[in-house]
């Protein structure tokens, strides 16, 4: 009896079925995922690279920041939405978007991203700033701030510019930081059950700053992300991890090769 990978992962994950771990891990199509419960059905995470990320909603699949070679979303599902946070190289990307945008795609992006989309794009596409809400198929899309705090630092990410973002999920609220320091609207959010939280230097902020932030609004679950910096600013998500502590459950992705 031969069997698909798809369907040797399917039935192992059925043997193991009277343990119940959550949210549990997989591998198929080269992507790592790790899936987390919502009232709605199951949310599945594929980390892709650095900032970008695909997730299995029930509300549709949704693409954070897709940049790179259209290679690596080739075993994934198609975009039902894509989420944008800011014009930088590392979030946005016209020729990802061209390859992976289909006609029955949709677009949230901050109102910059929105100005630099050509005009078939931009009729897919809301503009959302900071503070405003945008819905999905019934998933309401918040937009949080991310910005750098130092003044030597404002010409990474000034203030009201980018945005990060809430999905508000059932029992599954998602923050997705963008690129920022620990700012006070981080440290504000609440009920968190799954957090995205950005730290490199010199751009966002060092492991201190985020663990520091992750320990004040506890997420359930966090995942280090674009954590690869410049002149020595890569920042350790084990070193993260260890700063969280029992604050949140830390989750590695395979975020870079
Ligand atoms: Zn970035």
């Amino acid at each position: 009896m031969t069997h698909t990978r798809r369907e040797f992962l399917a039935s192992s994950a059925a043997a193991i079925g009277a343990i119940t771990f959550l949210p549990y891990a997989a591998r198929a199509d080269g992507h790592s995922s790790d899936v987390f419960p919502s009232k709605a059905g199951d949310v599945k995470v594929h980390p892709v690279s650095h900032a970008s990320f695909v997730m299995e909603t029930p509300m549709g699949t949704i693409y954070n920041d897709p940049v790179g070679d259209a290679a690596a979303y080739s075993s994934l599902p198609k975009a039902d939405l894509v989420l944008i946070t800011h014009q930088h190289g590392d979030h946005f990307n016209l020729d990802t978007l061209n390859a992976i945008v289909t006609d029955n795609t949709k677009l949230i992006t901050n109102p910059t991203v929105f100005e630099k989309l050509p005009a078939a794009m931009q009729a897919k596409a809301s503009k959302i700033g900071n503070g405003e809400n945008a819905e999905f198929n019934g998933l309401k899309i918040e937009a949080i701030p991310a910005y750098n705090l130092a003044a030597d630092k404002q010409k990474f990410h000034p203030k009201g510019r980018d945005n990060g973002y809430v999905l508000n999920f059932d029992g599954l609220k998602t923050y997705i930081s963008g690129d920022t320091e620990d700012i006070p609207e981080m440290r504000a959010l609440e009920g968190i059950d799954l957090a995205f939280v950005c730290m490199n230097l010199p751009f966002t902020m060092d492991v201190k700053a985020a663990a520091s932030a992750v320990a004040e609004f506890k997420p359930k679950y966090v995942y280090p992300y674009h954590y690869r910096g410049r002149d020595n600013g890569t920042q350790d998500p084990a070193e993260f991890a260890k700063l969280v502590g029992d604050a949140a459950a830390v989750k590695m992705g395979k975020w870079y090769g």
